[in-house]
């Protein structure tokens, strides 16, 4: 059997019709940039998120980097964030200018430790930005207090928890804007690149949405040093397809997270740390992330048993190379970097059937040889 890390066909077979019929419809219309389909995908986004403004931009990587912007983060500001997640967290504070302040995380969520953070602060501190990993919320409300005290804001990295909570409250709603990912490969994902930011602060919106367009307004007059990062019709009415599906995605993510656990715990009790889903939590498991030892053995055993693995992620982002100059060293971090040694993500995606879990999972009991 082959079980892949993610198979993004099944969900094209089941919408196919629907998707030619809305891209000819844009083609027809030739309208292709800042449309009636961005228009509403910003609005659908926006509700689902309890907030009033959403703002289409080409990735969620400039979505971070435009979110800080317009927070006013520059050169010789600090940002606060964890160095346990994917590279473009950092790099959209590091483009801004500003430098990425690094706080360990907490080993069962992957996340950051919120009672580090507060020993990080200093005067250049201008925000914090929590990443949502894995699906999962960080611990919003100690974050909160830490940025109300010192008077800084808050940009979620959302890319990987859309329709997540915490505590009744989603994932966008958390801070002072929210960044979302459509890259393909996420929850609710395009066909291409894009990205959304949302927010509740009128002023921040109507600045990000002025920098999205080379900072013009009006029209070819230019107050912010803007840029061009808009999300096209085309990718947002593809995902206006998608988007009435989200919930019962993320049920099914949900539902396979639940199986892989008591496959896991019936099999490999000692042998494999299974992910926690914390209390008040919704996690929408972007990522079915483990904890293994001898973790690159076994990922070679799978692979050649046909079932794909990914390590999110290998190196953490303090000891990168183009983060040489920020003087972190190997160390610095203790669970970032035990993390980046034992965790390993499982094939996950809606439509991942029952018959493929077990197989991953006999495969992995195979390995440790259970039986
Ligand atoms: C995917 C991702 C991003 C970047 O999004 P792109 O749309 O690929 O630019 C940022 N942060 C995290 C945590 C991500 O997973």
């Amino acid at each position: 059997m082959k079980v892949p890390m993610l198979d993004l066909s099944r969900q094209y077979e089941s919408l196919k019709d629907e998707m030619l019929s809305t891209l000819d419809e844009v083609m027809t219309s030739t309208r292709f940039i800042l449309g009636d389909n961005v228009k509403q995908l910003e609005k659908s986004v926006a509700d689902y998120s309890n907030v009033q403004y959403g703002i289409g931009v080409a990735n969620g990587s400039d979505a971070l980097h435009i979110a800080l912007q317009a927070c006013g983060v520059t050169t010789g500001d600090e940002v606060i964030t964890t160095p346990f997640t994917f590279f473009a967290t950092a790099g959209a504070i590091a483009r801004t200018g500003a430098t990425p302040v690094f706080v360990d995380i907490d080993p069962v969520t992957f996340n950051i430790d919120p009672s580090k953070i507060e020993a990080a602060i200093t005067d250049k501190t201008k925000a914090i930005m929590p990443v949502h990993l894995y699906g999962q919320c960080a611990d919003m409300d100690p974050i909160i207090e830490i940025a109300e005290k010192h008077n800084i804001y808050i940009v979620e990295d959302a890319a990987q928890s859309i329709g997540s909570s915490y505590k009744g409250r989603t994932s966008g709603q958390l801070g002072d804007a929210a960044c979302y990912s459509f890259f393909p490969t996420k929850n609710l994902g395009a066909y291409g690149d894009a990205g959304m930011i949302v927010t509740d602060n009128e002023e921040l919106a109507e600045r990000m949405s002025v920098i999205r367009v080379h900072g013009s307004k009006p029209k070819y007059h230019h107050h912010i040093l803007g840029y061009n990062s808009r999300l096209d019709e085309m990718q947002a009415a593809i995902l206006n397809v998608k988007f009435p599906h989200l919930n019962e995605w993320s049920e099914q993510r949900r539902d396979n997270a639940e199986n892989y656990t008591k496959l896991l715990k019936e099999l490999l009790p000692e042998e494999v740390t299974v992910p926690v889903e914390e209390e008040n939590r919704y996690h929408v498991f972007h990522q079915y992330t483990i904890r293994v030892s001898k973790r690159d053995e076994l990922q070679g055993f799978l692979k050649e048993n046909g079932v794909a693995t990914m390590i999110y992620y290998p190196l953490p982002l303090h000891v990168q190379p183009v983060f040489k100059e920020l003087g972190y060293k190997e160390g610095d971090f203790p669970e970032a970097e035990k993390a980046a040694k034992e965790a390993l993500s499982l094939p996950m995606f809606p439509e991942l059937t029952t018959e493929q879990q077990t197989y991953v999972v006999e495969m992995m009991a195979k390995f440790y040889k259970k039986v």
